[in-house]
């Protein structure tokens, strides 16, 4: 090992009606969705920006700007794909990802797995380096109140 890096990611979507539930590139089936210019995808974008912070390089907004016409709607793990793809040009191989997810509805444990699994294929790394967690927040402020969905996330990389 050469050198090593930490890098952290916070995101955060308004639920909202007639958008499928799209998180860590997963459908959940779900009655309301999130609003976003692209599919509103919170665990993706906060991973992004993890990565981004990590390699030293700007936030997700630099390089997929929400007035682009060409990221509406967006898959987000075309997002996350070219970020990898970013951070693997400077040399860069994730380590390890950890990261939760805040919510009161719906219940994440039944899609965690297939979470972890596709986030390991998108990183180009083991399931074993990749932990996904999700919790409520009691009720309180925007998550607690069933607003929304917040996520962050750290990861290592090396070289
Ligand atoms: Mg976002």
């Amino acid at each position: 090992m050469t050198d090593f890096r930490v890098g952290f990611g916070y995101d955060s979507h308004r639920f909202a009606p007639d958008r499928p539930l799209v998180i860590g590139g997963v459908v959940i089936p779900y009655e309301l969705g999130l609003a976003a210019h692209s599919d509103g995808d919170v665990l993706l974008h906060a991973v992004c920006d993890a990565l981004l912070g990590a390699a030293g390089l700007k936030d997700i907004g630099t390089y997929f700007p929400d007035t682009d016409s060409a990221w509406k709607n967006a898959d987000s793990t075309m997002l996350l794909t070219k970020v990898v793809d970013l951070i693997s040009d400077k040399g860069w191989k994730v380590n390890n990802l950890d990261c939760t997810l805040v919510l009161e509805k719906p219940k994440m444990k039944p899609h965690v797995d297939s979470i972890i699994g596709r986030l390991s294929e998108l990183l180009r790394t083991e399931p074993d380096r990749v932990a996904v967690k999700a919790k409520t927040n009691e009720k309180m402020g925007f998550t607690g109140a069933g607003e929304g969905i917040a996520a962050v996330a750290a990861v290592s990389l090396i070289k």
